[in-house]
Parts: C-alpha cells; structure tokens; sequence
C-alpha cells in the first residue's frame, strides 16, 4: 500500500460488463457491414476442396454465457472445424489425463514457426511442442480415450458434438480429399515416432486427426463450443458440463500462447483473448466469464488466419470491452 491511497483500498479490479444485448447485436451487425467487402487474403487450396469455398461466405456470431445469441450474416454455413478441433481434442485429453500429464508428454510453449513445420520437431529433439500445431495435435489425438482408433474417433466425435451443443458429422469429401493430399502431416507423425513421441501407430492418428478436422460445423456452432469454455466447462445453451472449469482454464491458456500459430504473439497484443482458427477459415475467441465469438470467412492471410474473421474479432474486442487484460477500478455502484 503506497501513502496516499487508502481511499483506494476497497476498490477491486474488474473487467467490464458485456453492453445491453441489443446494442451486442448492432456491434456485430455493423462490424459484419464494415468488413464483408474486404477481399484480402486467399482461399487454402492446399486441400483441395476447400478451394470451392464461397469468398463472399462471411458469418459473426457471440454467445454469452448466458447461452443467448448475437449473430449477422452466414453464421449457419457449414464449413469444416479444421484446427479449431485442436483446441477442444486437447480438453478432452486433459480432462481423461492431467494437467502434469499434457504438459509433459505435449508441451504448453509456442514453436515460432508454422502450423506443420518440421524443422520445429527437429529443432526440439523430437518434442511435439504444443497440441495446436499439427505435430502436437495428432500427438494428442493419439491419446484420446479408446482401446482402437475407431472407440477414439468416437470420444472426439461426441466430445465435440457436446461442446456444440448438437451431434456433429463428419464431411466424407473433406476427409477424403485431405487424406489422400497430406503427407506432410503423415511424415511429422512418422517423424514424431522415430523420436519415440506417439503412443500408437502413427498413421493411425494422422487419420483420427483428419477425420477431426472434417468435422463440419458453423460460426454459430463455433461460438457455443466457445462459450463452453468460458463458461468453465459448462454448455451455456444445454446446461451440460463438458469438462471441468480447470481443464476449461488451461485450454484457454493454451490457446492464448498457440492459438494463432506464429502469430499468437501479435493476436493476443491487438485482440486480448485466447483463440483458435482453421484453414477452412473458422475462428473462435473466447473471453472468460462473458462468452465466444465464431466468425467464418475463407480468405487468409500468410499465416492461415481469416482476413475478415480478424479484423472483426479486433472490432468486436474492443467494442464490447472482452479484452482479458483490460482491467479497470470496480465502479462503485456495483
Ligand atoms: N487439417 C489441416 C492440416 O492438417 C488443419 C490445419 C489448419 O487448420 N491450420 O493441415
């Protein structure tokens, strides 16, 4: 306590309110009008498929933790999870294993480098690094609970339906096209066993990882399973627990460090929130105790983060007051 200010001394730090619902919903309204004509960025077509997406798809949608929506544009597009199922697998795993357990066996720290880089694996001794970059997650997709690959594609596959709130499938062309197209991804997981650091046959996991990744959901879907976590553990729209509220608290700390890739570290500076984005051009940003954003748009920028879904998760941070680092003195008619 410095001198001077003990009128200060009830006063407690506090992160904000969410704004009246009404004007949440006019936020995301005006910030899907200010960036729907934003023609930055490219479609992945590293998957073939994915290069039919519609550019013009562009879809915004908050849940709070109350389970109310706040939605503008396409937010009931299907498009396929890609790495945003990272984020929810490596819960699931948590909640099976331990906190110690994926902290040792995957690791909590950003590689630096792309989402499928080699040169991260050899630049670690074998070390998968983080479960949000390809090599970690089909590392952690490897320990899902289930005596065969099938029994473990299940547990994701309803993991992931109840953070959603509803049953997801998967995308048969989407798994197809990836699969037979991914080698890079088959060769980090050959290369993670030549380190001894995947528990099954690898190409096992590199498929349970691909049928992950075509699950399809939609910027609505997004937001719940966002809302999930932010509402420690429990679905806001079904009341369920999906997992507990500390592994909720270390998924979102994983996911502020790694979520973005190499440019976690610029995402958390302009945007203040733990987040998750896929190829296919998903997006969900999480803010503790308020709610989850889901934005789809396709185009991407170098990093193979959507252009539009950013800049609206930029807007909408600082509009509705979610950045987790801003804090302020508690009013005090509260
Ligand atoms: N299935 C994609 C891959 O393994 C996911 C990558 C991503 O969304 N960044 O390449």
């Amino acid at each position: 306590m410095f001198e001077g200010e003990q009128t200060q001394t009830e006063q407690r730090a506090f992160t904000g309110q969410l704004p009246a619902p009404s004007a949440t919903s006019r936020t995301l309204a005006e910030a899907h009008h200010r960036y729907r004509d934003l023609d930055d960025g490219e479609i992945a077509d590293y998957i073939p498929i994915l290069a039919e997406a519609d550019p013009s798809w562009f879809g915004l949608s908050f849940i709070d933790t109350t389970g109310r929506a706040h939605e503008a544009g396409d937010v009931e597009v299907a498009f396929s999870i890609q790495s945003i199922s990272k984020a929810f697998v490596f819960a699931l795993v948590c909640q099976a294993r331990s906190h110690e357990f994926v902290h040792e066996r995957i690791g909590v720290n950003n590689t630096g480098l792309p989402f499928n880089s080699v040169m991260a694996i050899e630049l670690n001794d074998g070390h998968p690094m983080n479960a949000m970059v390809n090599a970690g997650a089909i590392a952690t997709s490897a320990l899902v609970t289930g005596e065969t690959p099938a029994e473990k594609w299940e547990t994701i596959r309803t993991g992931l339906s109840r953070f959603a709130g509803r049953s997801l499938e998967l995308d048969g062309r989407v798994y197809r096209s990836e699969i037979e197209t991914n080698q890079r991804n088959k060769a980090l997981a050959r290369l993670l066993e030549s380190y001894g650091r995947i528990i099954t046959d690898p190409l096992d996991s590199v498929d349970i990882y691909t049928r992950q990744c075509s699950l399809l959901v939609s910027a609505h879907d997004l937001a719940v399973m966002g809302a999930t976590l932010a509402d420690g553990g429990v679905n806001p729209v079904t009341r369920e627990r999906v997992v507990s509220a500390e592994v909720a608290r270390d998924t979102l700390a994983l996911l502020a460090s790694c979520g973005m890739y190499e440019n976690s570290g610029e995402w958390l500076f302009e945007i203040g929130l733990p987040a998750k984005s896929g190829v296919a051009g998903g997006i969900v940003a999480i803010a503790p105790g308020k709610g989850a954003l889901g934005t789809f748009s396709p185009r991407l920028d170098s990093a193979g983060n959507s252009v539009r879904g950013q800049r609206a998760c930029f807007d909408l941070s600082r509009a509705l007051g979610l950045n987790l680092f801003a804090s302020s003195p508690e009013p005090p008619h509260r």
